[in-house]
């Protein structure tokens, strides 16, 4: 169509077409709500799979004494020891070792994995003293966290199944890590109530009431606390503003039709969502001249690093716009209007990946009644007058290492929720949730059994 044959009406449709406005949030946060609740009443069968932690208690910063956590990832596996010293002392010291798993012990049995990470376990424990932590006599129990990024149906907090090994991009990746990252804030203060990731993938936890997970056989009292997995990434809804560049990525993708929510966000995805969205501006207005560059053709040729990276470039002539333009797709010459197109379409893809991160923590703050009277809530407690502050812990590259990402993160959440009531609600950045945060919760069972 003649509209979309120059760069800067192509731009204006895309922009539209991406547009988050302040209302169109509040309703994705409220249909977040609504499919949190929906997860909850019908565990496994909806959208979010809203996975129970079991986890009856969280830290205190009361907890004393030595604690290990692991730490199971893709490649590597880490040990990890902290030394608690209570609310005066907090974590005294810490340590880890990171070991890589070996080929043999990859591709062998379960037996030879768990053989493995015992061995390290073991080394690791042995130098306790030697390296000044508190002695603890060798055959004395110690109590141990464990981050296992593999998809687990748990049943208890300690114990579970595994459903399949998957290696490399796994989907539940962020299970754990997000748990930790809560876990982690939780210890420093207790007004954290929530959990995100935004990394390669996202995903967020909370803090539940306990008697609202009803395939637990035995809860708690009604009123403790536990945690629930999200699961966020799945979210999808009609209310998603999705351009071409998302059904082609997700038409392409191993899993189509699935993570909607997290391929609008998640770092492994934003640098491709560019990448197609310049390729048909090359296509449709000749963005880069008469030529499609090569490179731009290939799926993943941009990461959301060079993204972060053009985005980042507040000079007037856009210089880093153009050397990234160079050395990831390979067009030595650009032209100031051209390059200020590239950087419009980074700030249109993270401006709309930071607003919905943020519609989905407003969500998450609808459901559990901290967000203010902007919205109905699902938990409803009209008694309740009392403004509660609630800190929301942060891990990933995206909210840590791409400042713009994580203003406009931000500002969305104070637009949805409002200035005054703003102000009781903080994100911070809570990092190594997996390793830390693990030996946390660990501290935290030992000590309320
Ligand atoms: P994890 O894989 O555990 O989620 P991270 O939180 O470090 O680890 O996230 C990695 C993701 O963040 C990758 O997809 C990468 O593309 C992206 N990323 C790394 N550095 C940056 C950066 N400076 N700006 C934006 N994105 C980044």
């Amino acid at each position: 169509n003649s509209e979309s044959c120059d760069p800067s009406s192509f731009l204006r449709h895309f922009r539209k077409s991406s547009a988050t406005p302040v209302m169109l949030l509040r309703h994705i946060a409220q249909a977040m709500a609504t499919e949190m609740q929906e997860g909850l009443d019908h565990p496994g069968e909806r959208k979010l799979k809203m996975l129970p932690t079991y986890l009856e208690c969280l830290p205190t910063g009361n907890e004393r004494g030595l604690f290990y956590a692991i730490d199971l990832g893709g490649t590597n596996f880490r040990v990890l020891r902290v030394q608690l010293d209570g609310k005066e002392g907090r974590i005294l010291k810490q340590e880890s070792i990171q070991v890589p798993i070996p080929q043999e012990v990859m591709t062998g049995s379960s037996k030879d994995l768990f053989g493995f990470l015992a061995k390290t376990i073991v080394q690791f424990v042995s130098r306790e003293a030697d390296l000044g932590f508190e002695c603890v006599a060798l055959n004395q129990k110690r109590d141990i966290g464990f981050t296992f990024s593999f998809p687990v149906n748990q049943t208890k907090v300690n114990g579970g199944s595994i459903n399949a090994w998957t290696k490399g991009f796994s989907i539940s990746d962020g299970v754990n890590d997000t748990v930790g990252t809560l876990a982690q804030c939780r210890y420093w203060n207790d007004d954290a109530m929530v959990g995100v990731i935004l990394g390669t993938g996202s995903n967020a936890c909370y803090v539940e009431r306990a008697a609202a997970i009803s395939c637990w056989s035995s809860p708690p009292e009604a009123d403790d606390l536990t945690v629930v997995n999200i699961e966020w990434g799945n979210f999808c809804s009609e209310l998603l503003p999705r351009t071409f560049a998302d059904e082609g990525l997700d038409a392409d993708s191993l899993n189509p039709g699935q993570q909607e929510f997290e391929k609008m966000i998640g770092g492994m995805y934003l640098g491709e969502i560019l990448r197609r969205v310049l390729l048909k501006m090359a296509e449709d207005t000749g963005l880069f001249g008469s030529e499609i560059p090569e490179r731009l053709t290939k799926p993943f040729s941009l990461l959301t690093p060079h993204m972060s990276t053009m985005h980042g470039d507040d000079t007037s002539s856009l210089e880093v716009v153009g050397s990234v333009i160079e050395e990831a797709i390979g067009v030595k010459y650009t032209t100031l209007a051209t390059r200020k197109v590239v950087y419009d379409v980074c700030d249109i893809i993270a401006e709309r990946g930071a607003r919905l991160s943020a519609a989905g923590i407003v969500g998450i703050l609808t459901k559990i009644n901290r967000c203010g009277d902007l919205m109905l809530s699902c938990l409803t407690t009209p008694n309740d007058t009392e403004v509660k502050k609630t800190v929301i812990a942060i891990d990933g590259s995206l909210y840590e290492k791409y400042p713009k990402f994580r203003n406009y993160m931000e500002d969305a959440m104070k637009e949805m929720l409002g200035e005054d009531y703003a102000n009781n609600v903080t994100t911070t950045l809570s990092k190594d949730g997996s390793g830390v945060g693990a030996a946390l919760l660990a501290a935290a069972i030992s000590t309320e059994l």
